[in-house]
């Protein structure tokens, strides 16, 4: 972990350490529900989170999974987020910690509150709810049960933990204020009765705590000072305050907003992720393409590409769609910096070097990288047929393309110079094979009285090693695909957000390739060795991101 940048976040907790208040301490907590992959989006809230107990002395930050809905949570969901907070580089304070840990002491808090005639149990059904609590333009109606003596509130709550009542039948409501022009405190819903099985619980309970009297009480419980949540909480700040005021308790975070990342061109709601994976409109919550940090792992993105986008976008109030072309920004910059250099042909075109001699092969020298010598260098074998690309060759063409043209002279990369004599071309008039002439006083000087402008990539043919590779683009082709009316998001998915290029060739000390190492294949971008492909034992690279900003608005 790292310091991040002063915000208005680090602003309040200065005053606040200036002024003693929650004893001198910085404790936060990054509070995921496990109902589904952590995506880009919760990047920013762990960076935040887990930055800010980086940047105090004594800061400390847990990990607390928030888990009060069982129906829709799962094991496979808390095993990939720990996964993903580990792999960003993240150090909670041991133990992780569980919300549903604290049912029995929640289950105390509420008896409290009915004991203090400030909650109740309430018959109403759904419907009969929702018609009471009124609409921001009329205050709501106090429901007929209201007024239920504590003894008979505690008589139905503990029944209703019993398991006494079919799901629905009642629920334990704060008693605050119906007319409150906050509808979040018109006698919020504390606890419901849903006979479901928990992943940590088991069918110990049939009531669940409801997120907002939950997660004020399991902050005050692990002693967190900054509770850092996004802007759509801001509302529910007062019914935060009011639990928390109305319990025997002797801890009071301080809530504070800021505003949730948005990226153009992408998705992030779990919801909707979850329903690209059911739908199968991807492979898995760990598509490449997918947002998520399980997604970005497997397409190249670095921990390291991740912290430093977040720590550039900042954190504020402000609601703002980021652009995309930043995060590529931030995993171009950083693979720049460190991918070593290997050459690939992703569409092999056959060339004969005329007066190479048969069977030998050279083991060239080249840089691992053009700007650090202290990466070292690979070998890379030279003979008489490699492969080029076909789209760097043109039987003819202007000065513009800088790349092979028959009767003219090209840079192999890393190699010689060498001139196209000679075209064979399929039935259909394609390019099949080039016929070429070396140079072989032009390697690593320029040849003898002119100018070869255009170095091109390349392998040789006998001792390339076969690879797919796996083209990657934006998964969306509209900039905000769920914020259209009327029009699903799945309907703006880009139908070339993937193109497999099974043929491709690459130099052999790419047989050596591991997913610890992401790689320049130079002139085409970076690429990583997918990391479940190789576990099978098979070559796939996946694009991570193209060399330069080529997306076309
Ligand atoms: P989603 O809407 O995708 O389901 P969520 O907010 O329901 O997300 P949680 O598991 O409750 O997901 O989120 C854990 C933490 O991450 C919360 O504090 C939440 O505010 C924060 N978070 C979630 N999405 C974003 C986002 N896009 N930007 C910043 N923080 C986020
Ligand atoms: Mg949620
Ligand atoms: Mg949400």
């Amino acid at each position: 972990g790292e310091a991040i940048k002063p915000n208005f976040i680090t602003q309040v907790i200065d005053k606040d350490l200036a002024a003693n208040k929650h004893g001198g301490k910085v404790h936060t907590r990054f509070p995921p529900e496990p109902n589904g992959y952590l995506h880009i989006g919760h990047a920013k809230s762990i960076c935040l989170n887990f930055g800010v107990a980086e940047t105090y002395a004594n800061g400390r930050c847990n990990l607390r999974f928030d888990d009060t809905n069982p129906e829709k949570e799962s094991q496979e969901y808390i095993d990939s987020i720990t996964a993903d907070v580990k792999w960003l580089g993240c150090e909670w304070e041991e133990p992780i910690r569980h919300a549903s840990s604290y049912f029995d002491q929640l289950f105390e808090y509420a008896i409290e509150l009915i004991n203090k005639g400030k909650a109740y149990v309430c018959s109403l059904t759904p419907e009969e709810m929702t018609a009471y609590r009124g609409s921001l333009k009329e205050p709501g109606k106090p429901s007929p049960y209201r007024d239920r003596s504590v003894e008979e509130n505690l008589d139905l709550f503990h029944r209703m933990a019993k398991g006494e009542f079919a799901d629905g039948a009642h629920v334990l409501r704060a008693k605050i204020d119906m007319a409150s022009p906050n509808i979040n405190m018109r006698d919020p819903i504390l606890y419901r009765i849903r006979r479901a099985h928990h992943h940590q619980t088991g069918d110990k309970w049939c009531v669940y705590p409801m997120y907002d009297y939950t997660h004020p009480i399991s902050d005050a419980l692990e002693g967190i000072t900054h509770s850092l949540c996004t802007l759509e909480f801001e509302d529910h700040r007062p019914l935060y305050d009011w639990v928390l005021d109305n319990i025997s308790i002797d801890c009071h975070p301080q809530q504070i907003e800021f505003a949730r990342l948005n990226l153009n061109y992408t998705v992030t709601s779990k919801r909707k992720l979850k329903k690209l994976v059911d739908e199968r409109f991807v492979e898995g919550w760990d598509d490449p393409r997918m947002p998520t940090l399980a997604g970005l792992r497997r397409r190249g993105y670095t921990p390291r590409s991740i912290r430093s986008f977040c720590n550039a976008i900042g954190v504020t109030r402000s609601e703002g769609v980021v652009d995309v072309a930043m995060l590529e920004f931030a995993i171009r910059e950083d693979l720049n910096e460190r991918a070593p250099r290997a050459m690939c042909v992703l569409h092999p075109l056959k060339v004969v070097i005329t007066n190479y001699p048969e069977g030998q092969v050279e083991e060239l020298v080249a840089p691992a990288h053009p700007q650090n010598e202290a990466m070292g260098s690979r070998t890379v074998p030279f003979a008489k047929e490699i492969y080029i690309d076909q789209e760097d060759f043109r039987e003819s063409a202007n000065k513009h393309f800088k790349r092979l043209v028959l009767g003219k002279e090209v840079r192999l990369r890393n190699a010689y110079v060498i001139r196209c004599d000679e075209v064979i071309k399929n039935e259909a008039g394609e390019p099949i094979e080039l016929r070429c002439v070396y140079d072989p006083d032009t390697l690593g000087k320029d040849p003898e009285g002119r100018k070869v402008k255009g170095v091109i990539h390349w392998v040789a043919a006998d001792r390339a090693v076969d690879v797919e590779v796996r083209l990657y683009d934006r998964l969306f082709n509209h900039e905000s695909p769920d914020a259209q009316k009327e029009v699903e998001f799945t309907e703006f998915l880009n139908p070339e957000s993937l193109v497999v290029l099974s043929g491709a060739k690459a130099e052999a000390s790419l047989r050596q390739a591991n997913s610890e190492i992401p790689y320049q294949f130079e002139r085409e971008g970076y690429f990583y060795l997918d990391p479940i492909k190789a576990a099978q034992g098979e070559l796939v690279f996946n694009r991570t991101v193209t060399l330069r900003d080529t997306w076309a608005k």
